[in-house]
């Protein structure tokens, strides 16, 4: 069976604990970070932030202001993009849920990063030996039977962890019991042919501005390796192997700019 974790945003209080244990159990190292304009801090996810709250304040037709804080990590998608055009096979969907990363297979190519819908895999700009980084659904943990990092540390409950199926089933009885509570849709059932990262919001994700900062609304429901098998497949892998490595520096000093011009956008 394939495990999950189910972010039910309406209990997130923003306490940034799920943060912290994750780049604690991570190793991450601290760095200055700064504070967007909707109080989000760190305001990107980056090879040390595996994990950010994004803050939200959102009028009311009732003329009061509701907050929201929901948790930006990889999706872990069913058939992940990221896998699908990894020349060597770096990135794996494990049948456990986790898409994990295999940093001595890596040759640097970064596809990895164009392919992720999501914008979720962060290069680590500042290494002499760069190295692919993002969340691991702390698959190390569940190997020995334990919870991800940060859903033990939750005060509130907001992150469940289970099997799949039973934490949509968990999810579509909160909407059903309190209709007026949620948005009724899980974000990640279907989304690029499903996730192990699911959501539930209070409102929609256009109206919390979600969609501009990482979460799609306009993948529809099909598998996102799909489209990077295709691609490979058209592809020599020498000239994959080879295209990529040659291509690094260039590619290294452009890709930065563009991603930090993509990343300017997030708060
Ligand atoms: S969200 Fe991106 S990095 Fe995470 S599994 Fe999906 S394609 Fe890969
Ligand atoms: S699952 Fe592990 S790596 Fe992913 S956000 Fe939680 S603590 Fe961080
Ligand atoms: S630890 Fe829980 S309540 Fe605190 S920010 Fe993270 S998800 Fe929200």
């Amino acid at each position: 069976m394939s495990k999950a974790v189910l972010i039910d945003t309406t209990k997130c209080i923003g306490c940034r604990a799920c943060q912290v244990a994750c780049k604690s159990w991570n190793d991450l190292k601290g760095e200055r970070t700064v504070f967007s304009e909707t109080w989000s801090n760190p305001r990107f996810l980056s090879s040390n932030e595996y994990n950010r709250i994004i803050f939200r304040e959102i009028d009311r037709p009732d003329g009061q202001v509701s907050w929201h804080f929901i948790s930006r990590r990889c999706m872990h998608c069913n058939d992940p993009a990221c896998a699908s055009v990894c020349p060597v096979g770096a990135l794996e969907k494990m049948k456990e849920g986790p898409v994990v990363y295999d940093d001595g297979k890596c040759i640097g190519c970064r596809y990895c990063m164009m392919a992720c819908p999501f914008q979720i895999p962060k290069f680590e700009w500042g290494s002499a030996v760069p190295l692919i980084r993002k969340c691991t659904f702390c698959a190390e943990r569940q190997a020995l039977g334990l919870a991800p990092s940060c859903v033990t540390t939750c005060p509130t409950g907001t992150l469940l962890f289970g099997e799949r199926p039973q934490l949509l089933k968990e999810a579509y009885r909160r909407i059903g019991s309190e209709p007026k509570k949620y948005y009724p849709q899980v974000y990640g059932e279907k989304t690029a042919g499903g996730t192990s990262t699911l959501y539930l919001t209070a409102v929609s994700l256009e109206d919390l501005g979600l969609t501009r900062v990482g979460f799609r609304t306009d993948l529809g429901d099909v598998p996102q390796g799909i489209y990077g098998r295709a691609w490979m497949s058209k592809v020599p892998f020498v000239a994959v192997a080879v295209g990529g490595l040659c291509v690094g520096l260039h590619y290294l000093h452009k890709r930065r700019a563009e991603i930090k011009a993509e990343e300017r956008k997030e708060g």
